[in-house]
């Protein structure tokens, strides 16, 4: 990549996260759909996040056959069966973000605002199905914050999942010639930290296709932005947590960006443009915008945002 996607400061929204408890219980259930969607609402007093149930399917079959790409981990033999265990792990870290996405709807305070705005609400869908006519007079500047928003928070709630998955690569007994999916240990953290943003890239991609494909309505940014969002949170965790060669992770990071794109684009899922310095100037445009709109509507939604959250919960 000829230019920098450069660093936007995230420690602002996400020290806010403490070790606290939800102050009413969140639960979780799979809804019966085709659509890949989610959903959180209060019910009965409580927060109830909906998850569709071909969710996990859909993201472990694309997975699985990304990894049988040549382009992705070429170092690995395309008969290893490290490459499946790998897009097990990946997907598994997918949907833990998709669960972390709609606790960050909870902590940000956006189904409690909703909820105040509007008795007996639905909430917040990932997706809104709306006929054509209809996509401007949806859009709204605040829902596009707020998916942001839940972005960040989401990417700060998987420091326990990426930590896990370190520790993993680092207690491996490797002999000198063993090549595995997450890594050699001397580069863990680099590794195991470029390799999740390129797995969320992936599934942005897929809920992208999901939007086009159906004519929905969502508020979530490029799948490239979203992408270096979780970027910027995660290489700003990682930085509290360890001592690791930044500009190594970074060239990882685009490394299995730009091979898993690839490897997408083989499955038929049109290129983006992410080589180019167009490419890396629209992303830095958007971010800056997205930062700039978080800051305009973090103030406006009700202050139960960031208490009692607990780690535990997911
Ligand atoms: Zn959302």
């Amino acid at each position: 990549m000829a230019s920098t996607v450069q660093l936007t400061d995230v420690g602002h929204i996400i020290s806010c996260l403490g070790d606290v408890t939800l102050h009413v219980p969140a639960s979780v259930n799979f809804e019966q759909s085709d659509v890949l969607n989610a959903r959180v609402r209060r019910v009965d007093g409580e927060y109830l996040i909906s998850i569709s149930s071909n969710f996990d399917p859909t993201i472990n079959a694309v997975m699985g056959r990304l990894v049988t790409s040549a382009d992705v981990l070429p170092w690995l033999p395309l008969d290893s069966l490290e490459r499946p265990k790998g897009a097990e792990l990946l997907s598994r870290l997918c949907m833990e973000f998709i669960l972390a996405h709609e606790h960050g709807h909870i902590i940000g305070g956006h189904v409690d605002q909703l909820a105040l705005e509007k008795a007996g609400t639905d909430g917040i869908s990932e997706f809104n199905v709306v006929s054509r006519d209809d996509q401007h007079a949806t859009y709204d500047e605040r829902s596009q914050a707020w998916e942001y928003e839940a972005d960040t928070i989401g990417a700060a709630l998987l420091d326990k999942q990426i930590d896990e998955l370190i520790e993993a690569v680092k207690s491996q007994n490797l002999a000198d010639n063993e090549r595995t999916f997450l890594g050699a240990p001397e580069i863990a953290v680099e590794h195991v930290g470029a390799l999740a943003i390129a797995a969320l890239y992936v599934l942005f991609r897929l809920m992208r296709r999901t939007k086009d494909e159906l004519i929905l309505v969502g508020h979530h940014p490029d799948p490239l932005v979203r992408a270096f969002t979780c970027r910027d949170v995660i290489s700003h965790r990682l930085m509290q947590r360890y001592d690791f060669d930044r500009g190594r992770f970074r060239e990882m990071m685009i490394y299995h960006l730009e091979t898993f794109d690839w490897a997408m684009e083989d499955l038929g899922y049109a290129a983006s443009q992410m080589a180019d310095d167009d490419g890396v100037n629209q992303v830095n445009d958007a971010l800056k915008n997205l930062a700039k709109l978080q800051s305009k509507y973090h103030h406006i939604t009700n202050n139960t945002r960031w208490t009692k959250w607990s780690m535990s919960q997911i």
